[in-house]
């Protein structure tokens, strides 16, 4: 008789409690699926996490920071691991043929009717959450300490994190001492990808309103065109990256947005431009804003402007900046629980997400030491359509498939779900698990 490591037998019973639930979870999954809902308006999808957590067992808190979702198991001594998830969809109309593809629409922000897709996948990572609320509560007597879990709204605008954190969420249900976090992207099913220290990009996506005067086409004497200040002003932005940010840093100042006037004749009264911002430093990033603004206001006084230009912030996020301990111990955990051929490095990428307000003291506004945490990366594409793309590394392939935010993505595949709840807990049990060969960090290991 051979006798198993205690390694493999926590690995055994995640994977029999995952086979038990799977078809549990791939419901759930599907109904959220076909119901998808805007930033903030999550309701049916929160209460049905809500619901299916409760069924769990475990303490359910709804509304928090809108319709966000906060849950706790409390099994004894040891520290607080949190696991988030993110619950809302894209004004997207869905073209993957699904038999549960989404036929939904809302009413947007400025009154029109859009339809509605989980086309990031969020619907997945609520899933996995909800999933690995099951595997945790049937395990517990492999761990000790805390869970805790956390469904936030409006990822996609980047308010929801900070809207949960701004409703108290850590003076409420505890602070955590480590948080874990996941996103699906096109790699092969089954592989999990992970990046120690910068990982995503900080992002700032700004309105700017510029003031002139209007009148008549032929008599631009008696106006003030803000047409003209706007093209100095497009230009002159341009000289940011190239004079003023280090060449070796990374920095996008892209003006997507670019509207004045009506017709040839008439100078208008106003121009307005939309500025998106990229970088992967945060405290650079504040001083692309900065030279921005500054640019604007001197281009706006060189051409006479009556009134100071006007700057809103649409949305905006800091850099995502894994804590490159804890990326080694969830990376260790992951490579136990799947092997290490089911692991890549994932590149840095160029896109943003508000998960790490939730580690950030500062720009999370809740004081204090920053949290560490680690946000790592799931395969969704099916081994067939992964062989079929060319090229060899993960980054060459990924340029064939289907990306978030297409209408024919669709991640929700049985095996990325499965991987997606295992690799939760199997991140979480890395900072709880007992017995099984690692030494769970204490309270104090974790706290300054
Ligand atoms: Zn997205
Ligand atoms: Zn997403």
């Amino acid at each position: 008789m051979t006798t198993q490591s205690p390694t493999q037998d926590l690995k055994d019973a995640i994977g029999a409690r995952v086979d038990a639930t799977l078809e549990e979870i791939q419901a759930l999954y599907r109904q959220l699926h076909q119901t998808p809902e805007l930033p903030f308006q999550e309701h049916r999808t929160s209460e049905r996490i809500a619901g299916a957590l409760e069924g769990l067992g475990f303490e359910v808190t709804r509304g928090v920071g809108g319709t966000g979702v906060v849950s706790l198991l409390r099994n004894g001594e040891g520290p607080t691991v949190m696991l988030r998830g993110d619950m809302d969809a894209l004004p997207i109309k869905e073209q993957t043929g699904l038999d549960f593809a989404s036929r939904e629409t809302a009413i947007a922000e400025d009154g029109n009717e859009v339809p509605l897709m989980h086309a990031c996948g969020h619907d997945l990572h609520s899933s996995c959450v909800v999933g690995a609320a099951g595997v945790m509560a049937a395990l517990r007597e492999h761990w000790s300490g805390t869970l805790m879990l956390v469904c936030q709204p409006a990822e996609e605008i980047f308010g929801g994190a900070r809207a949960m954190l701004d409703d108290g969420l850590y003076e409420r249900f505890g602070r955590p001492d480590v948080i874990l976090g996941q996103h699906n992207m096109p790699a092969l099913a089954g592989t999990i990808g992970h990046i120690a220290g910068s990982a995503m990009a900080a992002c700032t996506n700004l309105a700017v309103t510029i003031h002139g005067a209007g009148g008549h086409g032929s008599m631009p004497a008696q106006t003030v065109d803000p047409v003209v200040i706007a093209a100095h002003v497009v230009t002159r932005l341009q000289t940011i990256v190239s004079r003023e940010v280090p060449p070796e840093e990374t920095v996008v100042v892209t003006v997507g947005k670019l509207h004045a006037g009506t017709q040839a004749n008439i100078i208008p009264h106003s121009a307005e431009l939309e500025i998106n911002i990229r970088s992967f430093d945060n405290t650079l990033h504040r001083q692309v804003v900065v030279a921005i603004e500054r640019i604007v206001r001197a281009e706006c006084e060189a051409g006479r402007s009556p009134k100071s230009p006007e700057f809103r912030v649409l949305s905006e996020t800091i850099a995502l900046h894994n804590d490159p301990s804890a990326v080694e111990q969830v990376r260790r955990a992951h490579g136990e629980h799947f092997g290490e051929a089911s692991l890549y490095d994932m590149p840095r990428l160029n896109g943003s997400e508000d998960f790490p307000f939730f580690g950030s003291a500062e720009a999370g506004g809740f004081g204090g030491e920053d949290i560490p945490y680690v946000y790592w990366f799931i395969g969704a594409t099916p081994a067939e359509r992964w062989a079929e793309a060319p090229g060899e590394s993960v980054s060459q392939k990924m340029r064939h498939l289907e990306m978030p935010h297409s209408p024919y993505y669709f991640p929700g595949n049985a095996v990325t779900l499965r991987t997606g709840i295992e690799a939760m807990s199997a991140g979480a049990l890395a900072y709880l698990g007992v017995g099984n060969g690692r030494k769970p960090l204490s309270t104090q290991d974790t706290m300054p």
